[in-house]
């Protein structure tokens, strides 16, 4: 199976949300947060989809690729920056290495924060993205379905109805 940059999102969020995402139980479409991501994605840039380049690499998409300067921009609708969406980043630009396109870097961008964040590929980055790979296809594979993670975590997952529907108020 491709590991794509989504599952290396999943892979820091949550390993159960991972499993189902990988097992094709996909909640995305139907979530409202996800809904509302898209149309801070839309509002925020509404010239950026002229300006920059769809990617389809390696299975994982990149919305927003500037082939000139060799950045890619990655929009955030979050309000905190995570290490998930840094390593999403981070294999992006693995993937652009993997095809022989060499030092493109990212820049996260987090519109409700107003903040930007850079992102490289370091020395190390590539073996550890080697490893999460090898990790995600292991979990991914599994026949047993991780628990869930503390519910803390959980409000704004579009997996948490799934999760949390059997439990009483
Ligand atoms: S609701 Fe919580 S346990 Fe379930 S997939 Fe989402 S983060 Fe993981």
């Amino acid at each position: 199976m491709y590991v794509t940059a989504t599952h290396i999102n999943y892979y820091h969020i949550c390993k159960r949300k991972l499993w189902l995402f990988g097992n094709g139980i996909n909640m995305e479409q139907t979530s409202d947060l996800v809904a509302e991501g898209r149309l801070v994605h839309e509002t925020s840039y509404p010239n950026r989809a002229a300006r920059y380049e769809e990617v389809k690499i390696g299975g994982s998409v990149i919305d927003f690729y500037d082939p000139r300067e060799k950045v890619v921009h990655e929009i955030k609708k979050s309000s905190s920056k995570e290490e998930a969406h840094i390593w999403q980043v981070k294999y992006y630009l693995y993937l652009f290495e993997k095809e022989g396109i060499e030092d493109v870097v990212g820049i996260l961008e987090y519109p409700l924060l107003r903040e930007t964040l850079r992102v490289e590929l370091e020395e190390d980055d590539r073996e550890s993205l080697r490893k999460m790979e090898d990790e995600i296809r292991k979990i991914i594979g599994s026949e047993t379905c991780p628990s869930v993670v503390s519910k803390r975590k959980c409000g704004k997952c579009s997996y948490y109805e799934f999760c949390y529907s059997g439990e009483e108020e």
